[in-house]
């Protein structure tokens, strides 16, 4: 663990929290429903994309503070882990996007396309510079296997299970297999692994809490994020 590099991502990491807050906010709605335009406490139309409170009343959208926290803490972790590597640009932004997505599905059980689809060539742009960077072409199109890899396998369970997995569960499989598959085939296992493994976890603490029953359906984009940050920063080996 670099220190300074962590830092800096904690850093990078609140600003980013900050930053993508209002998005977070528009998009935490049922699926189907129109994106949130306004305060939900004076109902002042919302303003700037990137603006953190209501122009009217100046409330937080959202929960103050706690988007913030959480993406400090994991770009702090995935900078620290990763630091002065060719890929940790395209780790950091996948890991802002990805707090951002997990509050989403957290809170309104959806993943949505907007946030998802335009993150997937952002992803392969930043990993394209890391393999020109760091002169070496096999991580990439690994990267792209692994994407693919990951995508096609939650798709194949959505198939067999439906209503277990959602559309959006399958693309974002597809964005997190990009990181995953650059660090290699166990760094892709690991990660699939870790995600059911703490998906069902939950599961069963929910059900014992009585949170949840068997048909209720848990939101699966905060467990397979999880699993691959978990899986990132445990299983990549060092000198890539
Ligand atoms: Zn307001």
């Amino acid at each position: 663990m670099d220190i300074a590099w962590a830092v800096a991502g904690a850093v990078a990491g609140a600003g980013a929290g900050a930053a993508l807050r209002g998005a977070v906010f528009r998009f935490s709605v049922p699926p189907g429903d129109p994106d949130r335009r306004a305060c939900t406490r004076c109902g002042a139309p919302l303003g700037r994309w990137l603006a953190a409170r209501c122009g009217g009343c100046g409330a937080w959208l959202g929960r103050p503070g706690v988007l913030e926290l959480v993406t400090a803490g994991v770009l702090a972790l995935l900078l620290g882990r990763f630091a002065g590597e060719p890929a940790a640009p395209a780790f950091a932004f996948l890991g802002a996007i990805g707090v951002a997505l997990a509050a989403i599905d957290a809170a309104a059980q959806r993943l949505p396309d907007r946030l998802t689809l335009p993150a997937v060539p952002v992803m392969i742009a930043l990993l394209g510079l890391a393999a020109v960077l760091g002169h070496q072409a096999w991580p990439l199109a690994r990267a792209l296997l692994g994407g693919l890899a990951l995508a096609g396998g939650l798709l194949l369970l959505g198939v067999l299970r439906p209503g277990q997995v959602g559309g959006g569960d399958v693309k974002l499989a597809g964005l997190v297999g990009l990181a995953l598959g650059w660090l290699g085939w166990p760094v892709v296992a690991a990660g699939a692994a870790l995600a059911f493994l703490l998906a069902g976890a939950a599961a069963v603490i929910l059900l014992a809490l009585r949170r949840v029953t068997l048909r209720g359906h848990l939101a699966f984009g905060p467990f397979l994020l999880g699993g691959a940050l978990i899986g990132m920063l445990a299983m990549a080996g060092p000198g890539r």
